[in-house]
């Protein structure tokens, strides 16, 4: 990627532009890190890269950027530019293209991300980025204060940034930081969402919860947030958070939803007002939805492998597949627990460890998991019954799934009809 990188500069330099490496890709470079993707920043202007390269993409003319495709690579070329008008603590509408590196890095956010690189290798460093990352210290670009005011995002990537690269908040950033705190109700759910995201990601959530706590900085987001996260303090944050980086990402936020003891339609609700998609709205209480029905469920001990099977069935395959991995962490040396068989109830911890050293015996000696796995359908039933349709025909198949599933009938035709015949009768019954 470097190799290719270097190409589109060289070429953007015989064609007699200036032209740089830019942002995160010095910064991780520095430190050692692996490298996400390679911008540029170029005096020259979009019509002149796009003119240049054969193959380019307009990603965002209006602020000076084309993708020029090389290599196999995409790589951002942006005009150097400064920026006007900061409007209602946002990025601005207007961009000015300039002609000098130094000016372009200085509208950047922090000291670690305003460094360039050029071809051979030199790197440039006018604000002291690299003393900074030498100090383990984030620090913003010239006056804090004014920096916040101008975007407001750049708050949370502050704490982003602080938690992932394990930095200490420079104090003057940090007072700022507090000081403009309110300011975030000017950015968008979405843009918040995708920084939250990220720390999720990151190396070090746990750390970023901390910050983002510490700071109340979420107390002051565009639509009021109404889970645990926002009105925590430092000590009332669950230890069990600790755990999140030994999760993968896409867990993360089940368990942050667990330990904030969230419902499923409160869930349901704050990830609405996060702009999390339709998807991860349907995971997230999925997921609390089959943790709150194992919670209320009969503890015991010879009924759980069945409880635990109609849960699959109520809440889905994943909701049961992403409990067993997310819960394991509150139980992180699992042992096999002497249950007395006979006992009419379990604590919480007993059960959550039968059921996660269990759960996937059980999920696996499932041989039907839904509607469609059954060997008879409502036509099969209606047909042996002789009767006509209606909701008994709803609730005898559900019945039937429930068995099978339990495998307290086997799924072959004969028997499931044999067992609807029966069901039916006592339909008629009631
Ligand atoms: P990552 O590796 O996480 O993508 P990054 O540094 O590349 O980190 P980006 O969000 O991709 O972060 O932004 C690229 C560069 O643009 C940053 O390094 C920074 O110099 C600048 N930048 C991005 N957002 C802002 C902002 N809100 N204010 C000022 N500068 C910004
Ligand atoms: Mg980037």
């Amino acid at each position: 990627m470097k190799k290719a990188a270097t190409a589109v500069l060289t070429c953007l330099e015989e064609a007699g532009h200036k032209a740089f490496f830019v942002g995160g890709f010095i910064r991780d470079t520095v430190l050692n890190r692996p490298v996400k993707d390679i911008d540029l920043a170029s005096s020259a202007r979009p019509e002149d890269v796009i003119a240049l390269f054969p193959k380019v993409i307009p990603t965002g003319l209006k602020h000076g950027t084309v993708t020029v495709l090389s290599g196999g690579f995409g790589f951002e070329v942006t005009t150097f530019r400064t920026e006007l008008e900061y409007e209602n603590f946002r990025r601005p509408r207007e961009v000015v293209f300039v002609s000098d590196i130094t000016e372009d890095l200085r509208r950047r956010d922090f000291t670690m991300n305003a460094m360039a690189m050029d071809r051979k290798g030199r790197i440039l460093d006018p604000f002291g980025g690299r003393h900074d990352l030498e100090a383990g210290v984030l620090r913003c670009v010239g006056e804090a204060d004014l920096r916040f005011h101008e975007d407001a995002l750049r708050m949370i990537r502050c704490i982003r940034f602080a938690a992932d690269y394990g930095l200490e908040i420079e104090p003057n950033t940090w007072s700022a930081l507090l000081a403009n705190a309110k300011l975030l109700r000017h950015v968008a759910m979405e843009r918040v969402r995708s920084e939250l995201e990220r720390m999720m990601k990151g190396s070090n959530p746990y750390r970023a919860l901390l910050l983002l706590v510490d700071s109340r900085l979420l107390r002051n987001t565009k639509e009021k947030l109404n889970w645990a996260l926002t009105d925590w303090i430092l000590m009332e944050l669950p230890p069990v958070l600790k755990h999140l980086e030994t999760l993968p990402p896409e867990l993360r936020w089940l368990l942050l939803a667990k330990a904030m003891k969230l419902t499923p339609i409160a869930a349901e609700r704050e990830w609405k007002l996060l702009t999390f998609s339709q998807a991860e709205l349907k995971r997230v209480s999925a997921f609390l939805g089959f943790d709150h029905y194992l919670e209320s469920a009969e503890h015991h001990p010879m009924e759980m492998a069945d409880v635990f099977k109609k849960g699959v069935l109520y809440y889905g395959e994943e909701a049961a597949l992403t409990w067993l991995e997310t819960m394991a962490v509150f139980h992180s040396d699992l042992n096999e627990i002497a249950v007395d068989s006979t006992a009419v109830h379990m604590h919480t911890e007993q059960w959550e460890t039968v059921v996660l050293l269990n759960g996937l015996t059980w999920f696996k000696e499932m041989t039907v998991k839904g509607m469609d796995d059954l060997k008879i359908n409502g036509q099969d039933v209606l047909a042996v019954t002789l009767r006509s349709s209606g909701p008994w025909l709803g609730r005898v198949l559900r019945q039937i799934l429930g068995e099978a599933a339990c495998n307290k009938l086997t799924n072959e035709k004969e028997a499931l009809l044999h067992r609807a015949a029966e069901l039916a009768i006592e339909e008629e019954k009631l």
